[in-house]
């Protein structure tokens, strides 16, 4: 995950480490390294600039510099921006950002994206992890009526992760299903309603109209934004167009595993103000972990 980034950034501080004084000239020069690593990684430019500003703003203070180890300082102020650059908090702790569920059960957990982008793969894996990490009962929706087949695989993938998903009623269009769904999770009372939306291949005013009219119905406690961590800057430019038109409350990035660069984790909070919730890491329905930022950025610089 993320290789080729945390390549080039440790060599990068390989090389500060090494030295034992550090001057304003020595952190100019390595954070233009990073920056072209960041832009290299398909970091937007804007959001790799302002990273730089900051790390070289509190890295040429006299006290990094004058400090025993400056290269390590340098090093963990990097580290810090980071965390925030990939959605962690102010609090410095880079928590997971959690779901919010506390609403009067079911809560419903509305999962839109383009085809393709692991949409609803992501529902069964979060539906699973759900159910065997916090004991709730979970019940799946597929509202996808366009692409064949689409809510026979959401039920196969039920199947697997031990999830109810709801019978299938043919010919029954999208709001109905929402509906139909919702009813079914009261009577059974089902704590998590994942609703599988349907994906379109590319943004257009059709998808986002059925978006918005499933939301109007199921009033959703979570809108999550599916989308594939290997499209780098294309999944930030989704994601925005996505903000623009459904109230988003968090992203899932698929595809981490395979994903070597890491420029839509590390773009995306700042490009759309949108935590990511979950990345995707692998094809298997237990392939799936909440998106910590202190971790990743562990990862990144481990
Ligand atoms: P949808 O069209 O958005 O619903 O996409 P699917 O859920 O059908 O996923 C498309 C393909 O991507 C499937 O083969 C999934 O197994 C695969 N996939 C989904 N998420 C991940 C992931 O995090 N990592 C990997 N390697 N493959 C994934």
């Amino acid at each position: 995950m993320f290789d080729t980034l945390s390549d080039r950034l440790n060599s990068v501080f390989d090389r500060l480490r090494g030295r034992g004084a550090l001057g304003e000239q020595d952190v100019r020069d390595a954070m233009r390294e990073v920056r072209i690593a960041l832009l290299e990684a398909d970091v937007a430019l804007p959001v790799a600039r302002d990273f730089i500003a900051r790390v070289t703003e509190r890295a040429v203070g006299q006290e990094v510099l004058k400090s025993v180890t400056p290269g390590q300082q340098v090093i963990k102020i990097v580290n810090d921006e980071l965390v925030t650059m990939l959605g962690g908090d102010d609090d410095g702790a880079g928590a997971a950002t959690p779901l919010n569920l506390g609403v009067k059960p079911p809560a419903v957990v509305m999962m839109v994206g383009l085809q393709g982008s692991g949409k609803t793969t992501s529902t069964a894996k979060i539906a699973k992890l759900l159910r065997e990490k916090e004991g709730k009962k979970a019940m799946m929706a597929s509202l996808d009526v366009n692409r064949p087949a689409a809510q026979e695989q959401l039920a196969v993938l039920g199947e697997q992760a031990e999830v109810a998903t709801l019978p299938i009623v043919p010919g029954q269009q999208p709001v109905d299903i929402a509906k139909r769904a919702l009813q079914a999770a009261q009577l059974q009372n089902v704590d998590v309603l994942l609703l599988d939306t349907a994906g379109r291949l590319h943004v257009d005013e059709a998808l986002m109209a059925e978006m918005k009219a499933v939301a109007s119905v199921s009033m959703p406690a979570e809108v999550l934004l599916v989308v594939d961590s290997l499209t780098g800057q294309d999944a930030v430019n989704v994601a925005q167009s996505f903000t623009d038109e459904v109230p988003l409350t968090g992203v899932v990035l698929t595809r981490m595993d395979g994903d070597a660069r890491g420029g839509a984790a590390l773009s995306m909070r700042a490009v759309t103000g949108k935590p990511i919730k979950f990345a995707g890491t692998g094809e298997k329905l237990d392939a799936i972990e909440r998106f910590h930022p202190a971790r990743v950025a562990d990862r990144i610089l481990g």
